[in-house]
């Protein structure tokens, strides 16, 4: 068979692992093809336009833009840098308890100065959690320059040489602050970003949410003129101008291994013979493009038997109101109803939305043409899981599942829980609502294919920080890019696609001959 396209690099789903990674390998002089199921780039980093409002589907911040940030090489590489303004957001978020309010500095000794000043009683312990962050973000950087100079430490040099990080990577974060903090209100004033990593501190790694701390505190949270999806246009706009291409509306539907290399083919008889693929996909989505048995042993079913990350609730809200300038001037407001977060994930867990923590974002803060002049995007957002009273009222049967009563029935009720909360903040807002929508875990599975609408790949435990998925699969030229294997999160997306793309080129480099032709035995 003909293919329609050949190339060197195909590359499944413009998700930002999946874009990350086509503009590094570019930039190593491969052709990429990248094929994308959605009408548009960015997986999770886009936005949707009803009436005259602009939502954001999912980013309220990045991490690690500013200057020394560890993304910000990344992002230059995209090549985006001079085409996209980035804001900074200061405060960083602003959180509601049920006793006090504070705005979150995104400035690392502010941040620990201002949990001291709302908390008098527990200022050491700040300090010393805030000293012990900063160690292990030290050891952090140093590790990265070790093993860039291609040193791989074992489990002793890391206790001897990484003592901080090696610790931190080892424990949930729980354990890692209660070494410092006493109250269930200091602790869950140093946790509320629980909900950018999905697992309660019980749960999740302490390394990961030190370093995340970190970097939102030291290189800034950033959002960008125009929402996510103005950036993520601008990387697919960089990829074209060198050469790749981008078909859109094309479900990958099966990876087939060909003569030197794979074949591609999608929903719309597309076929894409090429060198090397890199998925987007998640482990198991990628899996079921592929012949039966062509993996099988271990790697399958560890893949298969991963627990994907909560998913979430979001309520996108036009108000004919300029709320910023009634005061509710917040990009990120965290209300949280309770200093207990494991009871807070619990409540998210089992679709308790009136108990569970829950964002306010009112975009029209950082970026004003989101919305008409004297209106407001406000976003409402909570964790949620897949299987709230029996999948969305869906029973699992997702055909059609849009135009189901008994679907629209419990998304509008778990919305309504939502406004009423965010009601008693802002007086009035039902009044104020001129257009809604809704977005839950079967929407997220919809549009960007991620199972159970998981926003993070994989959970975030302890050990699977700790031991983190490699690109590379058991199939020699198939490579994973994105949240299942670099970690959740946007920038956390960005880079694992730079890594896939160091993998591909080591492959490609091995089935080089000398003289530079492709070996062929
Ligand atoms: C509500 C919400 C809020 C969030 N807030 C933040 C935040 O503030 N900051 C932050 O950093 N992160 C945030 N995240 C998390 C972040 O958006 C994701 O972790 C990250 O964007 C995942 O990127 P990805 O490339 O792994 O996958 P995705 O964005 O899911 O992209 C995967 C792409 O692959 C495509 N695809 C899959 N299979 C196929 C196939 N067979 N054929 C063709 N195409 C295919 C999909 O259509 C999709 O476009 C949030 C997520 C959500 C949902």
């Amino acid at each position: 068979m003909n293919p329609d396209i050949e190339t060197d690099v195909v590359i499944v789903g413009a998700g930002l692992g999946g874009l990350s990674a086509a503009r590094h390998l570019q930039e190593r002089g491969y052709k990429v093809v990248v094929i994308e199921h959605h009408s548009k780039p960015g997986g999770y980093a886009h936005f949707f336009r009803k009436e005259e409002f602009r939502f954001e589907v999912a980013l309220h911040a990045l991490d690690g833009l500013g200057e020394g940030g560890w993304a910000r090489p990344m992002f230059e590489s995209l090549g985006i840098m001079d085409r996209i303004e980035f804001n900074e957001l200061d405060p960083f978020y602003t959180v509601g308890f049920p006793d006090f309010e504070v705005a979150i500095p995104t400035d690392f000794d502010q941040y620990a100065a201002v949990a001291s000043d709302v908390l008098p009683g527990e200022g050491a312990g700040f300090r010393g959690l805030f000293a012990a962050i900063q160690r292990v973000g030290h050891d952090v950087a140093r590790y990265t320059e070790v093993r860039r100079s291609g040193h791989r430490p074992d489990d002793a040099e890391m206790l001897t040489d990484f003592p901080d990080m090696a610790v931190a990577f080892n424990v949930p974060w729980a354990v890692f602050i209660d070494q410092y903090l006493d109250s269930p209100e200091a602790k869950a004033l140093v946790s509320t970003l629980w909900g950018y990593l999905g697992l309660p501190p019980s749960r999740v790694s302490a390394g990961q949410f030190a370093m995340t701390i970190l970097s939102y505190t030291t290189a800034g949270a950033w959002y960008p003129t125009g929402g996510s999806g103005t950036m993520t246009w601008a990387i697919a706009e960089v990829i074209e101008e060198h050469g790749g291409e981008i078909h859109f509306r094309n479900d990958v539907e099966r990876i087939e291994p060909a003569d030197e290399g794979v074949v591609v083919t999608t929903n719309k008889g597309l076929t894409v013979r090429a060198r090397a693929v890199v998925s987007n996909a998640s482990p198991t989505s990628t899996l079921a493009l592929l012949p039966d048995g062509l993996v099988d042993g271990d790697w399958g079913e560890t893949a298969q038997s991963e627990t994907p990350s909560l998913s979430s609730l979001v309520v996108h809200l036009g108000v004919d109101r300029d709320l910023a300038a009634e005061g509710w001037d917040h990009h990120e407001y965290f209300d949280m109803p309770t200093y207990d977060l494991e009871a807070d994930y619990t409540a998210a867990l089992e679709g308790r939305f009136e108990d569970a923590g829950m964002i306010i974002s009112n975009y029209t803060v950082t970026d004003p043409d989101n919305a008409p002049a004297g209106c407001t995007v406000l976003v409402l957002t909570t964790l949620a899981p897949w299987d709230h009273r029996d999948a969305w009222g869906t029973g699992g049967d997702l055909e059609n599942y849009r135009v189901k009563e008994s679907y629209q029935r419990v998304k509008q009720e778990a919305a309504e829980k939502l406004i009423a909360r965010a009601e008693r903040r802002i007086p009035g807002l039902r009044d104020s609502i001129v257009t809604a929508h809704v977005g839950t875990p079967l929407t997220n599975a919809r549009y960007m294919l991620q199972p159970e609408g998981a926003l993070y790949g994989r959970e975030q435990t302890v050990v699977n920080q700790r031991f983190r998925r490699s690109p590379r699969t058991p199939i020699p030229n198939l490579f994973l890019a994105g949240a299942w294997v670099g970690g959740g999160g946007m920038t956390p997306a960005v880079g694992s696609g730079k890594t896939a793309a160091a993998a591909v080129a080591r492959y490609l480099r091995s089935q080089t001959t000398d003289n530079g032709e492709q070996r062929t035995e």
